[in-house]
């Protein structure tokens, strides 16, 4: 097995790397690598300027507007993007419901939604969850009434990141009032602005408003917005978070936090001495680049067995539980490293590179942030059971 990238490959990571220093806003980087609160004005102008590029729908293939790039050159683009302090797009559109809509839409349905998403004028949130249905989502109670041409939809979603940036939810919906599990859910699309939806914020632990209540009451659809077949809801739902699974790789980021945590251990020692020289926090900071290399080398490999395009399989899951325990290492050891600085804004890292460095409040909110790794895009204890079942063909 080569693990090396080839030559072409490693010319487009240069092509890419010339991009975000010298064509990427400038402003934009400066406001990541501060830890600053990003709002949707950000987010939009980040992805009109991959857009303008050709290189905001990175997953798509190349018939519907993607950049008709290998998984290798997507691979090398994501890790870019990090190192150079870019910021990552918001998924739920252009990871999530971008594939679904290509695959399984009709064409009406692509022309109207697929533009919007290409050059992010549209935002989508995703209305999976609710009060009563999280790991066990097959259990969701939102219920879409049929009324003639419409459908009637009644119920509360959780937990929904930027509802109140977006322009349209994807919800899984009961349309099947006798049905209790998987077979009478739909997929259906609403425009968030439709009289008798509420979106109500709920602040997270690190302080930011990342999070929203969505209620939906006597909300009316019409059922051109259902994507697929009435009642056939959970098998587009989880093609989708085969794409939700695969995207929290993050390689490029970890690699740069290692190397604003290494930049900074040189003199965080006592009386400025090295930190590195610690044999304790020597040997975190070694087991912690050696899961960063684990990640990076399942992710090329789980990469590596799909096409662009494709449906990740359910080996997704392994990367979604490295990935996530992957990111909480390296925070944990983040606010190790910042210790009582933790607590206020000062420096705790010299710059990097393009980049700023960390200060102790930065350490802390992503350390906090990131508990939440292991619970969204469903928790690590639902990861390992779809791998027993489906990955290992284990019986319950
Ligand atoms: C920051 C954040 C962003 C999110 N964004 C979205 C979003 O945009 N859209 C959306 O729809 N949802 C979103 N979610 C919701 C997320 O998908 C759910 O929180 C998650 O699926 C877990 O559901 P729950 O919170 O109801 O926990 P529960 O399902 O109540 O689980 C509680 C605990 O029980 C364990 N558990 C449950 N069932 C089993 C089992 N069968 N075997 C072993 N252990 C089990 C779980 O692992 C967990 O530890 C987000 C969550 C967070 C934290």
């Amino acid at each position: 097995m080569d693990l090396n990238f080839s030559a072409e490959d490693e010319l487009f990571r240069l092509q890419v790397r010339d991009y975000f220093k010298n064509d990427y806003p400038k402003d934009i980087i400066a406001k990541v690598s501060a830890g600053k609160s990003m709002v949707k004005a950000d987010y939009q102008r980040s992805e009109q300027a991959l857009a303008k590029k050709g290189w905001l729908a990175v997953n798509w293939p190349k018939e519907h507007g993607g950049p008709g790039w290998s998984v290798v050159q997507r691979y090398i683009f994501d890790e870019e993007l990090e190192i150079a302090g870019a910021l990552n797009v918001i998924p739920m559109g252009l990871l999530y419901f971008g594939p679904v809509l290509y695959t399984f839409g009709s064409e009406a349905q692509r022309e109207r939604w697929l533009p919007g998403i290409l050059n992010s004028t549209t935002f989508w949130a995703q209305g999976y969850s609710e009060p009563g249905a999280g790991s066990d989502l097959a259990s969701l109670t939102c219920r879409a009434d049929r009324q003639g041409d419409e459908y009637c939809i009644n119920g509360s979603k959780i937990w929904t990141s930027y509802a109140h940036f977006a322009d349209w939810i994807f919800c899984l919906v009961r349309t099947d009032p006798a049905s209790t599990r998987h077979d009478g859910i739909s997929f259906i699309c609403v425009d968030i602005r439709s009289p008798g939806v509420e979106v109500i914020p709920i602040r997270s632990i690190d302080g930011e408003h990342h999070l929203n209540r969505v209620e939906f009451n006597n909300v009316r659809v019409p059922i051109e917005n259902r994507i697929g077949d009435e009642g056939k809801g959970w098998h587009y739902a989880q093609y989708l978070l085969g794409h939700e699974r695969t995207s929290y790789a993050h390689v490029g980021a970890r690699k740069a936090e290692l190397a604003l945590i290494k930049n900074a251990a040189r003199t965080a020692g006592v009386g400025g001495s090295s930190l590195l020289k610690d044999p304790l926090f020597a040997s975190k900071l070694a087991r912690t680049e050696i899961a960063v290399k684990t990640l990076e080398y399942t992710t090329l490999r789980i990469l590596s067995a799909t096409q662009v395009g494709a449906a990740p399989g359910n080996e997704s899951s392994i990367l979604k539980i490295l990935a996530t325990e992957c990111a909480q290492a390296v925070s944990t050891l983040m606010l190790e490293l910042a210790g009582a600085d933790g607590l206020t804004e000062k420096a705790v890292s010299l710059p990097l590179s393009e980049r700023q460095g960390l200060s102790g409040a930065m350490c802390t909110e992503k350390y906090l942030f990131d508990r939440a790794q292991t619970i969204y895009g469903g928790t690590t204890e639902i990861q390992k059971n779809v791998i027993a079942k489906q990955v290992l063909g284990l019986r319950s």
